[in-house]
């Protein structure tokens, strides 16, 4: 067999509604594909207000800006995470303040939080890996009692809830990934949830340039000019239209990755028995997307030796993060203020296994046999 990581999934309607929106002849953003798509996710997710945005990374720079982050100003994130989380904020000279993780959830430890925060923190940045909430309550009630902002890293977490609310709708500000690895896509793609009245209008200057195009095409000024210090953070058309069709089925796409990933649970459930790894837990106040599944080895297994025999075997199994806080730029401009243990422990044992809508039974049966083997014959 040759199981690749991921394979995209498309729902079939992605070339029809392109070719819709070609014939239509509007191919600049904000036509009516990208108005359909922000008001799915204001349904779905009830926020305030959602904006597309070219990506994730994007909206987590709109975040940056719409905070007023100056040189110097501290964010407080987890260091076992994509690297757009810190760049976006380091774009702006803040400075990322790294936080472990929780051993369970590999989530931002939030019992940590409040000892890394200084005069300058401004906002904290929560990320709900693998599509498993973060512990919300208690980020948000620091963060209120300290007056710092929280913006959501929720790029893996479309379709999640905590406590029964949407991932991206609890902090001032969340983002979401459309990206071509994430549960549903448009190639490259992302949004920005904006949980706060206050922020709606400036967060609409600053995707446009930096103009009040929005307002002056709702007829509520009567031409448009330089507002805000902004950049072009909105998609295309053509990229929206695609997008619409996978919300359409987005229900339906998480449903089949929830099979696939309980399917996984149970295969494995005899290793983790024996003692070779551990399992992903979702707290119960946590409904997931089923965005991965991944294993976490035990102390003293060689994760290397294991990828690579997956590998021969046909496997396309794959670690995760590099921790922020020993890359190059992390290194140079962010802070720890612990060991960060957990993050270097989950950082070198962690394996992410080949996951897509459409994988067979068989399919998954064959990664835990030649996981199961490639464990005990270490
Ligand atoms: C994928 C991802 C991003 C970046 O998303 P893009 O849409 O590719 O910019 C940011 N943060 C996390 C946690 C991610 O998983």
């Amino acid at each position: 067999m040759d199981l690749p990581f991921n394979k995209p999934y498309m729902t079939g309607k992605e070339l029809s509604y392109i070719a819709d929106a070609h014939f239509n002849g509007q191919l600049a953003g904000d036509g009516p594909y990208t108005r359909r798509c922000h008001q799915w996710i204001e349904e779905q997710s009830l926020c305030e207000k959602a904006l597309l945005t070219h990506s994730c990374t994007a909206a987590l720079e709109m975040a940056a800006l719409l905070l007023n982050l100056e040189p110097g100003d501290e964010v407080i994130m987890p260091s076992y995470t994509f690297v757009s989380t810190a760049n976006a904020f380091a774009l702006r000279k803040a400075v990322p303040v790294f936080v472990d993780i929780r051993l369970d959830t590999l989530n931002i430890d939030e019992q940590k939080i409040e000892a890394a925060i200084t005069e300058k923190t401004k906002a904290i940045v929560p990320v709900h890996y693998a599509g498993v909430g973060c512990e919300m309550d208690t980020i948000m009630s620091t963060a209120e009692r300290l007056g710092i902002k929280v913006v959501e890293d929720a790029a893996q977490g479309v379709l999640s809830s905590y406590k029964g609310r949407a991932l991206g709708s609890i902090g001032h500000l969340g983002a979401y990934s459309f990206h071509e690895t994430k549960n549903i896509i448009s190639g490259e793609g992302g949004a920005l949830l904006i949980n706060h009245p206050d922020l709606c209008e400036r967060g609409e200057i600053i995707r446009e340039k930096g103009t009040d195009r929005s307002r002056f095409f709702r007829g509520l000024v009567d031409k448009y000019t330089w507002q805000e210090i902004g950049s072009s953070f909105l998609p295309g058309e053509l990229t929206s239209a695609f997008l619409w069709a996978q919300l359409e089925e987005a229900r339906e796409i998480t449903l089949a990755r929830l099979q696939i990933w309980d399917i996984y649970h149970r295969l494995i459930e005899g290793l983790e028995r024996e003692g070779y790894l551990r399992r992903p837990v979702v707290p119960d106040e946590c409904e997931h997307n089923a965005h991965m599944y991944y294993v976490v080895l035990s102390d003293g297994i060689d994760r290397s030796r294991v990828l690579s025999e997956l590998r021969s075997a046909g496997v396309g199994a794959v670690f995760h993060y590099v921790p922020l806080h020993s890359s190059p730029v992390g290194t140079r401009y962010g802070k720890s203020k612990d060991d960060l243990e957990i993050s270097n422990f989950v950082s070198e044992q962690l394996i992410r296994l080949p996951f897509w809508v459409g994988m067979t039974l068989e399919e998954q049966m064959f990664v835990v046999d030649e996981l199961g083997k490639a464990l005990s014959q270490g």
